[in-house]
């Protein structure tokens, strides 16, 4: 086992993962740019070390910065979070030259996985059904019209970079391709570096199903059931529960299989997220995540599970504990993710937080790394904390959730918090009965 890890990255996330390295008795390093010299991620790991500026290119970024920083203070792995550089399949092959171990999947996976055309593909290739599209990318206008005409209106164009919930752009009929598909092209360009775009059926009310995968990288893999991530706004969670409230046990498992058994085949090594569109009882394949997910304590809750433990156990070498028959779900969890965004309008609300309690109580779970008087940098993602309940059926989860959010106090900025309080009264959110659209036209009808 490793005796020091290197955490590169920052916020709630940082913390998850010291705080399983100190549970397993494992020394913990934080990096940190000069915006964050006091934020609590420094204070909870044994040693910190400053890596640049605020700005996340010349720190969170700096590859060369992270490898010195593992090299100054002996630590002997990276545990890359999610962002960041935790699907760079660059950094993934520095880390090792390094002689260090990155904890996560093989650069390779990254790779493969990161670019979305290649990841569709290969997810056809190990008997995984995908979105009806484009057999790989579109160049020119009349290919996607031709495609287009093929696979039936309406369709999506999608950046084959993409990531966030950006590079899409949704074509009703034949006279707004064109458009379409430019402006799709462009903004990918601008957003990535990289204009190359493929076409997908648009489907009209879809769930966002995601699987949890597991692997030991030689060849052995589990699922860890679902996680339902339909409430979106632009592309982007906002609440995710498992498990999801429209999935059988029957359609669980054997979409669960077909995803652990993919990742077998690959020989995939740690935590994983096959994402799925659902509709009319069928999965399709959108992409997949190549590490820890923001809302993985959802699958922790009903599962019982340290997902972090495990990464760090399959890197160190060892055996996978994880086994399929050991699997069994417990209860309902939900998450709610806390934003300093302002309501309706998202926008990002960094500053001083005056007064910060959060719940507790049975059943609660709070990932977050602010504090009374803790200023929020302008300089990273609006994500300052995640409020996860477990009850033991879902109408429980809603019950402890609503009664969580009333004891959960953040002054001086704003958040998403009363966003929460709101969504919570809604019949369709008590009742599971939402689709990936939903947010968006809840948002339309009470704040517009
Ligand atoms: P990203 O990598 O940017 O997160 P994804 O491919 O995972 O992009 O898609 C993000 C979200 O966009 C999905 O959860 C869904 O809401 C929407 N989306 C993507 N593809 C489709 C599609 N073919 N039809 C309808 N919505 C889609």
């Amino acid at each position: 086992m490793f005796d020091k890890i290197l955490i590169a990255n920052r916020g709630e996330i940082a913390l998850r993962v010291i705080r399983a390295c100190r549970e397993m008795g494992i020394a913990s390093v934080a990096v940190h740019s000069t915006a964050d010299t006091d934020a609590m991620h420094v204070r909870m790991a044994d040693e910190s070390v400053c890596i640049g500026p605020p700005p996340s290119a010349s720190s969170y970024l700096s590859m060369p910065a992270i490898i010195s920083a593992c090299e100054i203070t002996g630590a002997q792995a990276i545990h890359p979070g999610y962002g960041f550089l935790s699907e760079n399949a660059t950094f993934v092959q520095m880390v090792e030259d390094h002689g260090l171990t990155f904890i996560g999947p093989r650069a390779e996976h990254i790779r493969i996985m990161g670019d979305k055309i290649t990841a569709k593909e290969t997810a056809a290739q190990l008997g995984i059904p995908v979105v009806p599209g484009s057999e790989g990318g579109v160049n020119d206008v009349e290919t996607a019209r031709r495609v287009a005409a093929e696979i039936g209106y309406p369709v999506i164009i999608k950046a084959t970079a993409g990531g966030g919930g950006r590079g899409m752009k949704v074509a009703h009929d034949d006279g707004a391709l064109e458009v379409a598909f430019r402006t799709a092209r462009a903004e990918a360009k601008a957003a990535f570096g990289n204009p190359d775009v493929y076409i997908e059926k648009y489907l009209q009310k879809p769930r966002h199903i995601e699987i949890q995968v597991f692997g030991d990288g030689r060849g052995r893999a589990v699922h860890l059931g679902e996680r339902d991530c339909s409430l979106q706004r632009r592309h982007q969670k906002v609440l995710e529960e498992a498990p999801g409230p429209a999935i059988t046990a029957e359609e669980r498992a054997r979409i669960g299989k077909v995803c652990a058994d993919a990742m077998a085949k690959l020989g995939y090594a740690g935590a994983g997220t096959v994402e799925f569109l659902y509709e009319d009882g069928e999965f399709y394949f959108i992409e997949m995540n190549t590490r820890l997910q923001v809302e993985h304590p959802v699958t922790e809750a009903i599962f019982n599970v340290d997902l972090v433990r495990e990464q760090i156990c399959v890197a160190a070498g060892n055996e996978m504990t994880l086994r399929q028959e050991d699997l069994s779900i417990r209860g309902h969890a939900i998450e709610v993710r806390i934003n300093a965004e302002r309501v309706p309008d998202f926008a990002p609300c960094p500053g001083r937080v005056t007064q910060y309690h959060a719940p507790g109580g049975l059943g609660v779970r709070v990932d977050s790394a602010i504090y009374d008087g803790y200023s929020i940098p302008p300089h990273y993602d609006s994500l300052i904390g995640k409020l996860i309940v477990h009850g033991r059926d879902r109408p429980e989860a809603l019950a402890r959730l609503n009664r969580a959010l009333s004891e959960l106090i953040v002054d001086g900025v704003d958040t998403t918090v009363p966003l929460f309080r709101e969504l919570l009264k809604d019949p369709d959110i008590q009742s599971g009965n939402y689709s990936i659209h939903w947010l968006e036209r809840w948002l339309e009808r009470n704040y517009h």
